[in-house]
């Protein structure tokens, strides 16, 4: 099958704010193929979130998984600083997210759509979010460390928002570099390399 191209940034559709998705469009063939399409997509990357206008389509639509072989192929010592934990596929249409008291992470991040590249941003450590699935059920899922970074990501990309916008700028780095400058280093003393 043909999938859809991951659509980079400087496109007008990552920077326009996405439509709710109507209610007389959920359960239908339409919707089920796009979040169909959206999980393909995210797999074949491979990523772990993927937004509808990240293919284009200007619809709030997002789908979300960390599949263990993921964690399995990062340090141990990484997986436990960020939080990372795997948890099952999840399409979440008309997504509400709300932030959840005032902890926050800074963790280097990447986007599908700013391929090759990645930033430490700062993230809230746990969110809330409530919306539909793909077959019309309300979804409510509070988070925490990882998935809750995630989260926001995919949320921040139907308002046009993308982590260039929240990065630290003078992170901002080709994500070879950060292999090779920065594997086994704590976020702290990779804050200390970078002078910031
Ligand atoms: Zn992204």
């Amino acid at each position: 099958m043909d999938l859809p191209p991951i659509v980079q940034t400087g496109a007008g559709v990552l920077r326009a704010r996405a439509a709710e998705v109507s209610l007389d469009r959920l359960a239908t063939p339409e919707l089920e193929g796009l979040i169909a399409t959206m999980i393909d997509v995210m797999r074949a990357a491979p990523g772990v979130g993927l937004a509808a206008p990240q293919i284009g389509i200007p619809l709030r639509v997002i789908v979300l998984e960390d599949r263990p072989e993921f964690l399995t192929s990062s340090a141990e010592a990484e997986v436990r600083e960020k939080e990372r934990v795997a948890f099952a596929t999840r399409a979440i249409v008309n997504p509400v997210l709300r932030t959840i008291g005032d902890t926050h992470a800074m963790f280097f991040e990447g986007c599908l759509s700013v391929d090759g590249y990645a930033a430490l941003v700062e993230r809230y450590r746990e969110v809330e979010v409530t919306g539909l699935d793909e077959h019309g059920a309300p979804v409510h899922w509070r988070v925490a460390g990882w998935p809750a970074r995630i989260l926001q990501h995919e949320v921040d990309h139907l308002d046009g928002t993308l982590y260039v916008d929240r990065m630290l700028t003078r992170s901002f780095s080709r994500v070879e570099h950060v292999r090779q400058r920065f594997a086994g280093l704590s976020i702290a003393e990779i804050r200390a390399e970078l002078g910031v």
